[in-house]
């Protein structure tokens, strides 16, 4: 599947959804059958069908729409209208997302006549996941994934929120979003290349978590979404050993925000993948040229071959999620009494012939150590809780890992 990602569909998706003119939320009542938002997805729907074709009914595609309400920086009310692909799995209860924003913006971002091209922000998030669902779809996952390319991000994450609301209202259980937005370009705004580099970002703490207890236990920097950053940026160096992802650890760039966001404030993990080194004169941008200098989010800008890395990083991951095992659940630290050893208890998962243990000393960033414990529930390691951090993670009969799981603690 990471071998079948093509650079050059890449390349024809982004230029066709570049072909659009605008792609702007208000476009909508503009849009025609080529131009526009709406042409945008109903093109979208079309290349998801003739995917979903090919699946013997294991993938359908639906459209999420509502109206989102005036708010005081918009001109109107306005339809907002995500494209939802779904490829079921063989297990119930667990369902991975892969997902993008396909509305852009110029340097007014409730223009819906001017042009945006887009190609960048977020036609190359758009490509990978139209790219990933098309090498993925022959494959039957355990997991259920979802590919979805959202409306309405530009303007404040409508698109997703609606989704992510809504899938939290039902109880859906996701395990894991990777929001893909700004994959394409491999250069900074010098012109130098950082091809061999992807940042992962994800938040620090999740819905609910007290102060008090963060503080007690040290879990700042283990949130589920962070232990779904570490778990691909592992798995990934099996598949692109070339490809350093950075982990960033922030929800989104300072002081700015992505779709992610949505999924972690519904309470399930989620991170952002973007291109080592955004340019800002093709973000949100007029088309022109001033002062010698070019601006606007323009095809000639994006690298097939890094946004073929950056799907191939999507894929990887997605594909061990769904086709590896069920994390292991109710992952507890035992706390009989004061000692110098560390007992780890948890709930078997299905799919498992075994489980890892992974730990870390507290001001180290990523993973140390791991210990393949076998087919038990049970373990006691000659380490102190005091001074280091844990997670126990599934391992299946061909060698597949899940995301690891930090441990709360228990009495007994
Ligand atoms: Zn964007």
């Amino acid at each position: 599947m990471v071998r079948a990602v093509s650079a050059s569909h890449l390349r024809a998706i982004d230029e066709k959804l570049v072909g659009f003119r605008t792609r702007n939320d208000f476009s909508e009542i503009h849009s025609t059958k080529t131009q526009g938002v709406f042409a945008a997805r109903d093109w979208i729907v079309a290349q998801f069908q003739k995917i979903a074709a090919t699946t013997g009914g294991r993938m359908t595609v639906r459209l999420d729409t509502y109206v989102q309400p005036k708010l005081k920086f918009t001109p109107r009310a306005v339809t907002e209208s995500s494209v939802i692909a779904t490829l079921r799995g063989s297990e119930p209860g667990r369902i991975y997302v892969m997902s993008s924003h396909y509305d852009d913006c110029n340097g007014n971002c409730t223009d819906g006549l001017g042009v945006a091209p887009g190609a960048d922000d977020n036609g190359s998030g758009t490509s990978a996941v139209l790219e990933a669902a098309r090498v993925m779809a022959a494959t039957h996952f355990r997991g259920t994934i979802i590919f979805a390319c959202f409306d309405g991000e530009e303007l404040g994450l409508w698109g997703s929120a609606h989704f992510a609301k809504e899938m939290a209202a039902k109880h859906a259980p996701i395990l894991a979003d990777l929001n893909n937005d700004i994959v394409g370009n491999s250069k900074t705004h010098t012109g130098r290349s950082v091809f061999h580099t992807l940042r992962i970002f994800s938040e620090a703490l999740p819905v609910g978590a007290k102060r008090r207890l963060v503080n007690l236990l040290g879990t700042e920097n283990d949130s589920p979404s962070r232990e779904l950053a570490r778990f691909i940026v592992s798995t990934d160096k099996l598949y692109l050993p070339h490809l350093h992802i950075q982990e960033i650890f922030r929800a989104d760039r300072f002081l700015r925000g992505g779709d992610q966001e949505s999924f972690q404030d519904a309470g399930y993990p989620a991170i952002r993948f973007t291109e080592a080194s955004e340019v800002f004169e093709h973000q949100h941008q007029n088309v022109r040229v001033q002062n010698g200098i070019q601006y606007g989010d323009l095809p000639q800008y994006i690298d097939p071959r890094y946004l073929a890395q950056s799907t191939r990083a999507n894929v990887a991951a997605l594909a061990t999620l769904a086709l590896g095992p069920a994390a292991p659940t109710h992952v507890h630290i035992v706390l009989a009494h004061l000692g110098y050893t560390t007992t780890l208890r948890w709930h078997r998962s299905a799919d498992a012939a075994g489980y890892e243990v992974l730990w870390r000393k507290t001001d180290a960033a990523t993973w140390q150590h791991v210990r393949a414990v076998g087919n038990v529930t049970t373990i006691t390691l000659p380490i102190s809780y005091d001074d280091d951090l844990f997670a126990v993670r599934s391992v299946d009969a061909s060698g597949l890992r899940s995301v690891g799981v930090f441990p709360t603690p228990v009495r007994k």
